[in-house]
């Protein structure tokens, strides 16, 4: 990992306080039902946060000379907003949420928070403003607990009780011998990939960031556990700015802007319902997922059920 040159700036790490609550916009795949139950017990998520505005100028980056994997993206999320990135697969996400995270600097353009080039801003002020859902999350050798508080160190245990229950990792816990003092992790109890999820959001709840990233797991989770999930990070991202990589296209319809990646370029950007009027990448996408999840239920007939 290169190591970067810090900036000198302090970026608020909440924002203003007086600022309104954006309402919450975060993708749900399609069950009203569940939405409207996870937005009516969240009136404290992102409350008094302001969310970041995040834009990309004309970037360009690649990890070797050769290749260059950004060629060009230009793209404005305004504060509060959530924000979607589709594209098949090596069309360069995950490559644009590191730099989102200055896991990289660019080659060429830049990457703007509220206005000011990240360049400037101190490593340790990105990492209070900013909390990443990984694809993959890590857990330690330890207590449950303990790996929430990984999260924020100096969280009081009523604190990650809260944040653990925001992020419904409650039932799971519950039936655990040992409760939130289990250990799990490479010596300890295996936690389920939407347990490991859970894990990651409650520790962003913990960190009440101001920009919200989130690289959506690839590994396939049942349609049950996957709402529920989306239904966490829908209110997790409550009047923050969220920026997400999605696969499976089901998750990004409720998104304020949905931005399509091809080969480092932005073939498309719009709602979902203007990228399917528009009937090009997006809709061709989407006729696909959906073909590929119909052939899925004739194959896994218990999917049926869930
Ligand atoms: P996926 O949907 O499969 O996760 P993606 O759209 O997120 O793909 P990226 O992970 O951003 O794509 O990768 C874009 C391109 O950059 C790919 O060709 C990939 O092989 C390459 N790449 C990614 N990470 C690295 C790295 N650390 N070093 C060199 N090349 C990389």
């Amino acid at each position: 990992q290169p190591s970067l040159p810090d900036g000198a700036r302090e970026l608020p790490a909440t924002g203003s306080a007086a600022a309104a609550r954006a309402p919450p916009r975060f993708p749900h795949p399609g069950n009203g039902a569940t939405h409207a139950a996870v937005a009516s017990t969240s009136a404290s998520a992102g409350e008094g946060v302001r969310g970041l505005a995040v834009d990309l100028r004309d970037v360009r980056f690649g990890y070797t000379p050769e290749r260059e994997v950004l060629r060009g993206v230009t793209l404005s999320v305004a504060p509060g907003q959530s924000c979607a990135i589709v594209g098949s697969s090596g069309s360069g996400k995950s490559t644009l949420l590191r730099l989102l995270v200055r896991l990289y600097d660019v080659q060429g353009g830049a990457v703007l928070l509220d206005g000011i080039d990240i360049r400037e801003f101190r490593q340790t002020s990105l990492r209070s403003a900013i909390a990443v859902v990984p694809q993959d999350t890590v857990l330690f050798a330890d207590t449950i607990m303990r790996n929430l508080a990984y999260g924020r160190p100096t969280a009081t245990r009523a604190e990650i009780l809260k944040a653990a229950e925001m992020a419904q990792l409650g039932p799971a816990v519950a039936r655990m011998k040992d409760g939130y003092e289990t250990v799990v992790g490479e010596r300890g109890l295996k936690l389920s990939g939407g347990e490991k999820q859970r894990v990651a959001i409650a520790r962003a709840f913990l960190r009440n960031p101001r920009l919200l990233i989130c690289d959506e797991a690839t590994s396939a989770l049942d349609t049950a556990t996957e709402r529920g999930i989306m239904g966490s990070l829908e209110e997790l991202a409550q009047g923050r700015t969220s920026v997400f990589v999605a696969h499976r296209l089901s998750t990004v319809q409720r998104c304020d802007k949905i931005v399509v990646l091809s080969d480092g370029v932005m073939a498309e950007v719009g709602t979902h319902s203007e990228l399917m009027a528009a009937g090009r990448v997006y809709y061709d996408m989407w006729q696909a997922q959906a073909a590929a999840e119909e052939q899925q239920k004739w194959c896994c007939p218990q999917e049926l059920t869930t």
